[in-house]
């Protein structure tokens, strides 16, 4: 009891205590013991943050983007450094292995590294001549303060999505982090404090639904950037758009991948294992799905794949060897045990059983993995985020893409095929955000942006990369002329270019 340890809150780059009633327990998924604890931010607490932010917000937006990316460059090499202790207060909350940790860590690394050349990013248009003696340009200029609400399954990664590109920008910003993953986020503010960020710039926060309602509804805020499960994304998109904000809410997914029949199997069944089962299949671009044509293709598939399921090592994220953690909570582990009875009880054929995989107290699962999975089952509709994968046998190419076409998600699909022209044919026609050719889970890089269509993704701007950078900023748009180009007299039509 005693070693448990509790957060605090960062408003104005200050340790601060929560004030609301609701306090966390966060629980080491491996143990199944509570490690860490915080008293959640209240309604005032946020207020406070967002309204810290807002008076930073005129200073922060005069700095030159070249300082600002001064300081990123100093940000960088101190997330470097920390590598080690930050994959660890991932690994100790999230339950994923510390390798899995370090790569999330290197991807929200680019993200930073990106941001180092904002101002090329904020490089503008210039017409010269629009009209005779009339030049024009643009800006892109900073919001003020937006702000951020993350899911508990990238506790580094998806926060780096998001402030380092609006800060980058001239913005102040205001992150809410998972009640059950903080400890890294906070610690990456404490970072950003290092690397000589101003004060209040950053507040980073843990609390609950009606700490997210103040970012929603307060006025100062100018921008949400939500990612995690689509029922919440989709009331916040609604929310905060009627707020007249800018939203973008990047939400659940369902990833299917299609083997076609001249694929290299054993290609794809490592590229299918790693990402269905990694990270406990609890990654929004986890693949769920495999959509098999033909018969042989499945049987083949089958006959390597199963075997690695059964055999996949199972274990805490210290432990040698070890492939996949446990899922994030006891409440997680019920629900997918729940979607495996609800797969058995609708006829799939569950060809292998993680239900029983027990390792000491935490909340372990091994892999499941069902056979004959039908698209009206539930199994198959609705996104499990445990380590479960579905096969869906098709005859033809056709129906693999239809199939997809036709889920309610579209978050990232991909192909193995020697094919180019059904590869070709897929990345042109399949209704889905990110795409893989032979690449299971395509997340795209830092200077690539990353976001899904249907309803894996309400706003119309995918995250990070220039659609981050578009996000942040709004347009303006001038248009210049001195007095050796002003006309005589007074000019009473609408004039186009050419006429002016
Ligand atoms: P979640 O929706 O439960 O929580 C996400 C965030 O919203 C957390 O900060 C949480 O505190 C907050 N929240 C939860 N309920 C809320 C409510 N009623 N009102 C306001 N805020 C609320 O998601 P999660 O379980 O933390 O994360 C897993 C989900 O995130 C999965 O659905 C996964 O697919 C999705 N995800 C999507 C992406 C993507 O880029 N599309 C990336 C990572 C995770």
């Amino acid at each position: 009891m005693n070693d448990v340890i509790e957060l605090k809150h960062i408003i104005d780059a200050q340790p601060v205590k929560g004030r609301a009633d609701e306090v966390y327990s966060i629980y080491n998924p491996a143990t199944g013991k509570i490690i860490r604890r915080v008293q959640a931010a209240s309604a005032d607490d946020v207020r406070l943050a967002i309204e810290v932010a807002h008076e930073r917000s005129e200073a922060w937006r005069a700095v030159t983007p070249s300082k600002r990316a001064q300081m990123l460059f100093n940000y960088r090499q101190l997330i470097i450094q920390h590598t080690d202790e930050l994959a660890q207060l991932i690994s100790q909350e999230h339950g994923k292995t510390i390798d899995d940790a370090k790569g999330e860590i290197a991807r929200g690394l680019e993200v930073v590294e990106f941001c180092t050349a904002i101002n090329n990013h904020l490089k503008s248009d210039f017409t010269a001549e629009v009209s005779s003696g009339i030049d024009s340009y643009n800006l892109r200029q900073p919001l003020g303060v937006c702000a951020g609400i993350t899911p508990f399954n990238f506790p580094a990664m998806v926060p780096m999505w998001m402030y380092p590109v609006a800060i980058a920008c001239g913005n102040t910003f205001v992150l809410k982090l998972s009640e059950k993953t903080p400890s890294c986020g906070l610690r990456l503010t404490e970072l950003m404090y290092e690397a000589g960020l101003p004060a209040g710039v950053l507040n980073t926060l843990v609390g609950g639904k009606a700490a997210v309602d103040v970012l929603l509804q307060h006025p100062l805020v100018k921008a949400i950037s939500f990612v995690g499960s689509t029922p919440v994304g989709e009331s916040i998109y609604r929310e905060a758009s009627h707020h007249h904000k800018r939203v973008q809410a990047l939400c659940g997914a369902k990833n299917h991948l299609v083997v076609m029949p001249d694929a290299d199997l054993t290609q794809a069944c490592d590229a299918i294992l790693g990402a269905a089962y990694g990270s406990a299949g609890e990654r929004c671009m986890a693949v769920s799905v495999v959509i098999t044509v033909g018969d042989e293709t499945a049987e083949q598939l089958i006959e390597q794949l199963a075997p690695k399921v059964q055999q996949l090592r199972v274990g805490a994220y210290h432990e040698k060897d070890v492939e996949m953690g446990p899922v994030v909570s006891q409440d997680s582990k019920n629900r997918i045990v729940d979607y495996i009875e609800q797969g058995v009880a609708q006829g799939a054929t569950l060809k292998i059983d993680g239900r029983d995989t027990s390792v000491g107290k935490g909340f372990f699962l091994g892999g499941s993995l069902f056979d004959h999975v039908q698209p009206t089952m539930s199994i198959y509709l609705d996104e499990i985020f445990g380590p479960v994968l579905s096969i869906v046998r098709v005859k033809e190419y056709a129906d693999a893409l239809a199939l997809i076409n036709t889920h309610a998600y579209g978050n990232g699909a991909a192909i193995f095929t020697r094919d180019g022209d059904a590869a070709r044919h897929f990345s042109m026609h399949v209704e889905a955000g990110m795409v893989g050719v032979n690449v299971p889970i395509p997340v795209p890089v830092a200077m690539h942006s990353f976001g899904g269509w249907k309803r894996s993704l309400f706003g119309s701007a995918a995250i990070h990369g220039m659609e981050g950078v578009r996000f942040y900023t709004r347009l303006k748009t001038v248009t210049t002329r001195w007095p050796s180009g002003i006309r005589q007299g007074a000019q009473f039509n609408f004039q186009g270019g050419k006429d002016a």
